[in-house]
């Protein structure tokens, strides 16, 4: 079975980067019916916090990524992680490694001096009896000399590099702390993780850690690298251009249905589909069309589709995602009139918007919110000398309505206008004004309909007194 995982550090936010490795990852598990596992690489004591680790979890809830079983803490396998350092080092693998940082230093700076490399080799073939008894040691692997390493990434193709230039890298430290190389390799094989997926940046990492599977005599899990996400300028995403955590995502009012596509589509591909559902992304997800490029970030794009998981919503969906902020606008909780009214009033919003605030903003025209606060706009529209004696005419002519129904509301403010001599246009703009207060709506007479006879008169009538 296929096995996945998702590692993260917990020093911040669940970025949008990191968001996409554990959706790539959870897609791959959940298309072969495999196992999606979450390990949390907490072993940089002084960086690891609790808050990052919430912040992960919940972004990772809120992207409706579940993982399997129970978050693993790398830092809590420290001993384990000993044991096979150990090991290595019983099988000669591995040795023991006695200089003093100085002398490290010393050595590092002389093979810069003369172009070479430093591969922290001083204690590779000395005995440890040369060393001073009791003197503190760390743990370095043997790196192999000769020849090539060759890792046939799944997205990457095969890449190689020289094992000289592979350094004897520390695996567990002086103070008994097993290194972040062996800790990941350790985790990934004893959680049976069979597929790597993450960021390029973690391609160098990549053939140390295959050393110690060869080491071991482990098989080494199938590897994907997936290029980092630029910004629209190509250049290394910034700020601005969308390096947020998911929770700033979530709070701009994005729907986590929209962030998974458009993360998917953000790296990966399937034709020329872009509208893709996460049943279908199980369904196509595979590593062949992971794309080589660097892929670019692109708010407009991103809005796109959110206007689209936003007009697939059903109202009391809709409702759901904006009752705290309209209870918090409108300083009240919702009553069941309100809420009958949003029900049949939020769709038509929903047609226009690109993020939740665009509802949000304009939802509470719906509510029991009198006197309507009036913006510029409106205010202006309502301006004219006769108007408030006017919007006094219209709301008779509506209390004369019996049957509270678009059409005949409509054939009653037509009539008025033509008897008026008023272009519809004078009636209409100041009744809109009036009754929205300026925020957008849908039709305008489905919009009365919906308020409700009294609440119409009730907004009308306001601007006489
Ligand atoms: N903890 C690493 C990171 O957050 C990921 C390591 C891995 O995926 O192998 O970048």
């Amino acid at each position: 079975t296929v096995v996945t995982r998702f590692a993260p550090s917990p020093t911040g936010f669940l970025h949008i980067g990191g968001a996409r490795t554990a959706l790539y990852n959870w897609l791959l598990a959940r298309h072969f019916g495999g196992k999606f596992l979450l390990r949390i690489e907490d072993t940089d004591k002084k960086r690891s916090t609790d808050e990052a680790i919430e912040a992960i979890l919940n972004g990772m809830k809120w992207l409706e990524l579940d993982w399997d079983g129970d978050a693993v803490s790398q830092a809590g396998r420290a001993e384990r992680h000993a044991e096979v350092a150990l090991e290595l080092l019983e099988k000669g693998m591995a040795y023991k490694c006695f200089a003093t940082s100085e002398e490290l230093t010393e050595a590092r700076e002389t093979a810069r001096a003369n172009g070479g490399n430093f591969r922290g080799d001083l204690w590779r073939d000395r005995d440890e009896s040369e060393a001073p008894g009791g003197a503190p040691y760390s743990i370095r692997i043997r790196m192999p000399r000769e020849g090539e390493t060759t890792i046939e990434d799944a997205v990457q193709g095969p890449v190689t590099v020289q094992n000289s230039n592979l350094d004897d890298m520390i695996i567990l430290r002086s103070d008994g702390t097993p290194t972040y190389m062996l800790a990941v390799v350790v985790d990934d094989h004893d959680m049976g993780v069979t597929h790597i997926v993450r960021g390029d940046d973690h391609l160098n990492n990549a053939f140390r850690q295959h050393q110690i599977y060869e080491a071991m005599g482990w098989t080494p899990p199938v590897l994907a690298h997936i290029p980092l996400i630029h910004g629209p300028d190509g250049k290394k995403l910034s700020k601005r251009h969308g390096a947020l955590g998911v929770e700033a995502y979530r709070d701009m009012g994005y729907l986590p249905s929209a962030m998974r596509n458009y993360l998917l589509r953000l790296g990966w591909s399937h034709g020329d589909d872009e509208i893709i559902s996460t049943e279908q992304a199980i369904e196509w997800f595979n590593l062949e069309n992971v794309g080589k490029g660097a892929a670019r970030f692109d708010f407009d794009k991103l809005d796109n589709l959110n206007g689209h998981y936003i007009r697939n919503l059903k109202a009391d969906a809709l409702l759901s995602l904006i009752r705290n902020d309209l209870e918090q606008e409108v300083g009240h909780s919702l009553v069941a009139a309100e809420e009958e009214r949003l029900i049949r009033g939020l769709p038509a919003l929903a047609e226009r918007a690109k993020r939740m605030p665009d509802i949000t903003e304009n939802a509470s025209l719906f509510c029991n919110v009198r006197p309507l606060s009036l913006t510029e706009n409106a205010a202006k529209a309502l301006s004219g000398e006769d108007t408030s004696d006017l919007m006094g005419q219209v709301a008779t002519e509506l209390e004369a309505v019996t049957d509270w129904e678009a059409s005949v509301i409509k054939a009653a403010i037509f009539s008025f206008a033509e008897a008026k001599e008023l272009k519809l246009g004078k009636v209409m703009q100041p009744i809109r004004a009036a009754v929205t207060g300026g925020k957008q709506c849908g039709d305008l007479v489905e919009t009365l309909e919906i308020l409700g006879q009294e609440e119409t008169i009730g907004r009308l009538r306001d601007l006489i007194a």
